[in-house]
């Protein structure tokens, strides 16, 4: 949704002039003539002009990865998704007063989950494969996080899921200052990514993994649509010393830290979960559409663990909004997998959680 509480936020992410003109069609900027057009549900504000070195493949792919991303359909916030989603809720602490920036949201899921909690909840990507509901109810830009088209000190919070380990080094910078330019001093960021350290704990991870490769090697499933929605990870922050020290350079204090050191999680990501998906999605009959056709009709043929997997999800998903006994057992197993971060939290690992706060005097 383009809400009219957006467009006072709002600056040209081109030359960076606030004098900007609502139109029937978008924002017209008074200074640089530079025109953003409202689309269906969001407002184009990509810096016109501006060649950027790196592009994300979740841009340059965007048709292609359309059809198998499945974008479109929200399950509830259940399983990592969950843990991730109630981490943030409880780190973030947001409230009903608060302006929040999602800054590379993807499809929008986190913004629409906690947008009821909030005065304005914005959304900003590159890429354009919003979730329906998304659209509904968050405020959606698509725009570059290295050159965001809001004032200074504009928001309340702003949160980064799974964006950080996309990025080269140089735009990693780019991306946090940006992100604190924005926030008001006191302002706070959490950040969700992986380094490259491993767990201590990592036997046990890779137990299950080894199990999980028992059930694909026995044709039960899959992991190759996993496998290329990782295929992007750089990682470039490769130990949590490079991470304090990205965000000392940003500005960036940080004043809580949660690990998540996988363990739990691994077992049911890997072994119960899949063989769920497999036993669900392994009947052909009653396919469902296809939520995640691509707009512009170009998609690629799909293998058939992605097939299966879309399958399944597709097929929980529409039992999950009934809100019955699945629900309620993938909540209580959403709950189980968060007692990584209560039991291992403190013992550093890859995956982190980390809140920081602007300075006062930025
Ligand atoms: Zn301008």
């Amino acid at each position: 949704m383009v809400p009219y509480d957006l467009y006072r936020l709002l600056q040209c992410p081109t030359c960076g002039s606030r004098d900007l003109i609502v139109t029937d069609d978008g924002v017209t900027c008074a200074t640089c003539s530079a025109e953003y057009p409202r689309r269906d549900g969001y407002i184009d504000l990509m810096p016109r002009g501006v060649e950027f070195g790196y592009v994300s493949k979740y841009v340059s792919e965007e048709a292609e990865l359309a059809h198998e991303l499945d974008y479109r359909d929200l399950a509830p916030p259940l399983l990592a998704a969950g843990v991730r989603n109630r981490t943030l809720q409880r780190l973030l602490n947001l409230r009903p007063t608060d302006i929040v920036l999602d800054s590379g949201c993807g499809n929008g899921k986190f913004a629409a989950w906690n947008a009821d909690r909030v005065r304005l909840m914005v959304g900003v990507d590159p890429a354009t494969l919003f979730a329906d509901e998304a659209v509904r109810t968050v405020a959606l830009i698509q725009g570059d996080a290295r050159r965001l088209p809001f004032a200074d000190s504009t928001f309340d919070k702003a949160f980064s899921i799974d964006v950080l380990e996309h990025f080269p080094r140089d735009v990693i910078d780019a991306y946090l200052c940006e992100t604190a330019r924005v926030l008001r001093p006191g302002g706070r960021l959490l950040v969700f990514s992986n380094t490259r350290e491993p767990s201590r704990l990592q036997p046990l991870i890779a137990a299950s993994r080894w199990i999980g490769r028992q059930f694909v090697r026995a044709g039960l499933y899959d992991f190759e649509r996993e496998a290329r929605r990782k295929s992007d990870h750089i990682k470039a922050l490769a130990t949590w010393e490079d991470v304090l020290d990205a965000m000392q350079r940003a500005g960036l204090r940080p004043v809580r830290v949660v690990f998540w050191n996988s363990v739990v999680t691994s077992f049911v990501e890997h072994v119960l979960m899949k063989l769920g998906e497999a036993i669900v999605g392994r009947s052909r009959k009653n396919v469902t559409r296809c939520n995640g056709a691509a707009p512009t009709g170009a998609s690629l043929p799909i293998g058939e663990g992605v097939a299966r997997e879309i399958r399944a999800r597709q097929r929980i998903r529409a039992r999950l909004r009934r809100r019955g006994l699945v629900y309620h057992a993938l909540l209580a197993v959403t709950l189980v997998m968060e007692l990584d971060l209560w039991l291992f939290g403190r013992l550093r690992s890859g995956s982190y959680f980390v809140v920081v706060e602007k300075g006062a005097q930025c």
